[in-house]
């Protein structure tokens, strides 16, 4: 979906004028993509309809730049089909909270509990009590046990020969007793929707009104997540969604659907198996995910914005006459720099999102520093001829620069090593060149 919409995107991004049948091609060309996403027929047509309906109108067609105001329209449009606003979740007044998990067989409702549970015990320093309320299941239970052993959190279980709704009464007993804030009931699913099961949950339900029912769906079946989802709701009552394996859907026709069909939020999406790996859902993050605007428009605009192409064009020279000195080295750190923080442009890359670690990475931006420290602290000669660069002259440079000796035979190295790279670029090019004009 993301790929689709952002070429979609891009077409109309750079125009100075859009007429109505560009807004109609590009509509068409949404409207494509998302039925693609396996995003519901009925949310596809209101949400064309609605883009549709803002684009035309006057204000963008006379503005400097209808391009982007359509796509801002695109992502807004988006944002609120997914509920707008970030939905929180309700603590009970009088503790304990009640949340109920609720959803199919595999969907991941014995996960989502522990990494629910972990979650609000980290932000909201609750004190969670985990509820095995699986009989069926083989080994649900015990499953459920080792999650908790893992988090060092308290499960209750009265292994599986004892009702379901007596489980979770003496549970929320027991609850009050050890003063846990916080009672999550993992259930039972099954593969299928089924009158047994609906009624175990109704009567689980009855026991103490929950402050939460979430549903807990798996991402990756798409629209049939949607039609659980609105079959739960009607039959139980849910309060909010929990969609899994996101991870894991490219897609993204579930998020998109879900809310507005059942009209209820997704309140956590599931971002893979550890069980740290549960984020509150932000509707306009997702929006700008699904554009690629992970963000891939910004990054280009900052980046034509700040690289000089004159600039650029002349250091390809240098590449190719091998005349690049430290000097050029130096105007290339800039030219990179100018563009911002560098962990900021990495986390703009599409797929960036899915690299593990990276929102917490820090480029070394000290490194560079250092780098251009040494290369100030060089006289003009050892910028263009590096060869004279002897022991003493390192130890000066190092002093100069404060850094040591080693860091300036790294980076000498580095140079060395990027102008032989650059010579062996430029052979290539030469040979492939006289090998194009053989016969
Ligand atoms: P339940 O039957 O609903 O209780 O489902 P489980 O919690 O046992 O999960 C079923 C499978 O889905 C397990 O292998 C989980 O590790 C996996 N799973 C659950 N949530 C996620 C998620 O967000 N991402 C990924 N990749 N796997 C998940
Ligand atoms: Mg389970």
């Amino acid at each position: 979906l993301a790929e689709r919409l952002q070429g979609t995107l891009q077409k109309i991004k750079g125009k100075g004028k859009i007429s109505e049948a560009d807004v109609k091609e590009m509509m068409r060309d949404v409207r494509y993509a998302l039925l693609e996403a396996d995003v519901n027929l009925k949310v596809v047509k209101e949400f064309v309809k609605n883009v549709s309906e803002r684009a035309v109108g006057q204000d963008v067609m006379k503005s400097l730049t209808p391009g982007q105001q359509v796509i801002k329209i695109v992502k807004d449009e988006l944002t609120k089909l997914m509920g707008g606003e970030q939905s929180q979740i309700s603590f009970s007044t009088r503790p304990p909270t009640v949340i109920m998990m609720v959803g199919l067989q595999g969907a991941g409702k014995t996960t989502t509990t522990g990494k629910l549970a972990s979650l609000l015990r980290k932000k909201y320093n609750k004190k969670p009590l985990l509820v095995a309320a699986d009989i069926y299941r083989p080994a649900a239970v015990q499953q459920l046990e080792t999650l908790g052993k893992q988090l060092s959190l308290p499960v209750f279980s009265l292994g599986t020969d004892i009702s379901p709704v007596e489980i979770v009464k003496q549970a929320i007993e027991h609850a009050k007793e050890a003063h846990n804030d916080v009672v999550i009931i993992d259930t039972a699913g099954r593969l299928h929707i089924d009158e047994i099961l609906m009624q175990e949950l109704k009567d689980i339900r009855a026991i103490k009104e929950p402050d939460e029912v979430f549903l807990v769906v798996d991402a990756m079946t798409g629209q049939d997540a949607v039609n659980v989802a609105n079959n739960f709701n009607e039959t139980i009552g849910i309060t909010g969604v929990v969609l899994t394996k996101l991870d894991g859907d490219t897609r993204g026709g579930a998020a998109l659907s879900i809310r507005s069909v059942t009209q209820k939020p997704i309140k956590f999406v599931g971002m893979g198996e550890k069980m740290d790996a549960l984020e509150p859902f932000h509707p306009e993050r997702m929006a700008s995910r699904i554009l690629g605007m992970g963000d891939m428009m910004s990054l280009i605009e900052k980046a034509q914005a700040n690289v000089d192409e004159e600039k650029a064009k002349e250091l390809e020279e240098k590449f190719r006459t091998q005349s690049f000195t430290f000097d050029d080295f130096l105007e290339q750190i800039s030219q990179v720099k100018k563009m911002g923080p560098l962990d900021e442009i990495l986390k703009m890359l599409p797929g960036a999102g899915k690299i593990k670690g990276l929102e917490n990475a820090k480029v070394d931006e000290k490194q560079m520093d250092r780098v251009e420290a040494i290369i100030y602290s060089m006289t003009t000669q050892e910028k263009t001829t590096p060869d004279i660069i002897n022991g003493p002259r390192k130890k000066r440079i190092a002093k100069g620069s404060g850094t040591t000796i080693q860091d300036i035979n790294r980076l000498l190295k580095q140079f060395e090593d990027m102008k032989k790279m650059m010579k062996q670029m430029t052979n290539m090019q030469s040979k492939g060149k006289k090998k194009m004009k053989m016969p």
